[in-house]
């Protein structure tokens, strides 16, 4: 799947919408979730997501849908870089499997970077340990404003 195509509601991220496979969720607010992702490329990458749209990329979503995730995003960065201190953060989001999108519901990298620490690979790195991804949540979610 592509740029061009149609949603598909079996897709990883519809199914932790719907609590069918666990994650390690952040927060969510009426319209978006952010969470850990499984793989990380560096400690902290985390996940946004609009809870609703089913854009599946950046080119089909509404802008109103994207101002709230951008929002959710800039939000949950802040609170990654209370937390963990990161030197620098990466903000990625990938369009279509030539670009290296592999989930195809529209979501945004936060991706924390220290000088000293290489970056894993996109989309080949090992699982990562669920009961470290929780407590790495709690930590950035005890760090969002209000
Ligand atoms: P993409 O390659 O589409 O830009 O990003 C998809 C992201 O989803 C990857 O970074 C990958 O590690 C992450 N991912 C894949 N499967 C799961 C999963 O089951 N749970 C979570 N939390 N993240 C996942």
């Amino acid at each position: 799947m592509s740029l061009d195509g149609v949603y598909d509601d079996g897709n990883i991220f519809a199914r932790i919408l719907r609590g069918e496979i666990p994650a390690a969720r952040i927060v969510e607010d009426d319209q978006t979730l952010a969470f850990m992702d499984a793989f990380p490329q560096s400690r902290g990458h985390c996940l946004v997501i609009h809870r609703v749209s089913t854009a599946r990329n950046l080119l089909e979503v509404r802008p109103e849908a994207l101002a709230a995730v951008m929002s959710s995003v800039q939000r949950v960065t802040l609170a990654v870089r209370r937390a963990l201190a990161p030197e620098g953060i990466i903000i990625s989001q990938f369009n279509g499997a030539a670009a290296g999108q592999t989930v195809f519901h529209l979501h945004v990298h936060i991706i924390p970077r220290w000088s000293d620490r290489p970056l894993g690979r996109h989309g080949g790195g090992g699982m990562a340990d669920f009961a470290e991804l929780k407590d790495l949540a709690t930590r950035i979610a005890s760090r969002l404003d209000s």
